[in-house]
């Protein structure tokens, strides 16, 4: 199995389409938000609109992303991968960017947005500090003032991420409400943006209120642009199938992004499975129900009341209830497949990655590896699996 040489100047930009959708996606969607925060949801919808068909904004976007972050990023043949599996895998390289992960992508198009309105502070929440790390380097590039809200139990476990952002110098604010993790700093988030509407939220996923999802689709969709054109020199044709892990939805979204209009290609999602035993059913999209959830209309996973419940998976960044509403779209029509995908078997796809090519991998992306090699075996497809991030964040793990 052999790389083709690439003979096409990739260029480096988002998709114009997916500006076309206007906050819902067939019945999911919209904004379900206090009083307080419609104007402001309003203004940062029309500013966006505007600013996403703007040459000089959309220059500056792809400036950082090429200057700062490094993209594009390698679309890399994994040939002893390959090998193992008997399929031709390629692995999109967002762990190659600057901070380790897809995440930056959104940090950097949203806090130039914020630029752009004259915020004097950005507000985010973190869980795992993924994006809070994504959003502090973003804010002290534009020099603006950051304050990232956390869960008392995730900045215990997070040590390493909350060092990073003060580093970069953000102000780390604990919350110690609910089990003290990331739903509950979205909560904490959403209720200091009630208070100072002035502040621009920086949102780390594709949930939340319109025009959050868009933005964050938009922005993401410079993977799967890249990767289409990347596929297409090096192979000289579209993949078979491609797949990406789902925590809120940002990673996979900017992959299947750039084949949504291909029926020809198979789109796989995994989700973070958990233990996979009968009581512990947390993948989203494959045990959740459609509910309001903080901001928009999805799939989530609620209790016995129809209360949001909490999710369990060894990946921090897929411990979410909620998904993005695009994502609870394309399950519906069926146009993406989505599977729960365990823990174990993230855990040893980390283990497989790791030996096989030098690439450790995050334990998120670990669950699109473990999906694809399950998939794939023996069937000699051609592949794409977006590498979410770097596993530096997960050696110290006792998996
Ligand atoms: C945050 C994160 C995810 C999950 O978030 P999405 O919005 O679903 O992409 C996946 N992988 C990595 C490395 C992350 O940091």
């Amino acid at each position: 199995m052999e790389t083709k040489i690439l003979s096409r100047q990739i260029e480096v930009s988002p998709l114009n389409e997916m500006l076309n959708y206007n906050g819902k996606y067939g019945e999911y969607g919209g904004a379900f938000v206090p009083e307080p925060l419609v104007k402001p949801l309003e203004i940062l919808s029309n500013e966006f609109e505007k600013l996403a068909v703007d040459p000089g904004f959309k220059l500056e976007f792809i400036y950082y992303l090429k200057h700062y972050v490094g993209r594009p990023s390698p679309l890399y043949f994994a040939k002893r991968l390959s090998d193992f599996v008997g399929s031709r895998i390629y692995l999109k390289r967002e762990d190659l960017n600057h901070t380790g992960a897809h995440k930056i992508n959104n940090t950097i198009g949203q806090v130039l947005i914020a630029k752009r309105m004259g915020a004097k502070e950005i507000i985010a929440e973190t869980g795992a500090g993924q994006h809070g790390v994504a959003t502090a380097t973003a804010a002290a590039l534009m020099g603006i003032s950051c304050k990232v809200f956390m869960g008392a139990k995730d900045i215990e476990r997070q040590a390493l991420n909350v060092k990073r952002m003060e580093l970069l110098g953000a102000q780390v604010i604990t919350t110690t409400a609910g089990t003290a993790t990331l739903k509950d700093a979205v909560d904490a988030a959403l209720t200091y943006y009630v208070q100072h509407p002035d502040s621009f939220y920086i949102l780390g996923s594709q949930v939340g209120p319109h025009p959050y999802p868009k933005m964050v689709g938009y922005f993401q969709s410079v993977i799967g642009q890249e990767a289409r054109n990347q596929i297409l020199s090096q192979e000289d044709r579209l993949p078979d199938s491609i797949f990406a892990c789902i925590g809120g939805g940002s990673n996979s979204i900017g992959l299947f992004s750039g084949f949504l209009n291909d029926p020809e290609v198979e789109i796989f999602g995994a989700e973070g499975g958990g233990l996979a035993t009968p009581q512990n059913t947390a993948a989203t999209l494959s045990f959740g129900k459609p509910t309001i959830f903080q901001g928009t209309r999805s799939y989530c996973l609620v209790d016995e009341k129809g209360n949001p419940r909490e999710s369990h998976s060894v990946a921090a960044g897929l411990d979410y209830p909620g998904i993005s509403p695009q994502h609870a779209f394309l399950k519906d029509t069926g146009r993406v497949q989505y599977f729960p995908v365990t823990d174990n078997e993230a855990v040893n796809a980390f283990n497989l990655l790791s030996r096989l090519e030098g690439i450790i991998p995050a334990i998120e992306s670990s669950h699109a590896v473990a999906l694809a090699t399950k998939l794939l075996k023996g069937k000699n497809r051609l592949a794409i699996v977006n590498l979410s991030g770097r596993g530096d964040k997960d050696v110290e793990r006792e998996f």
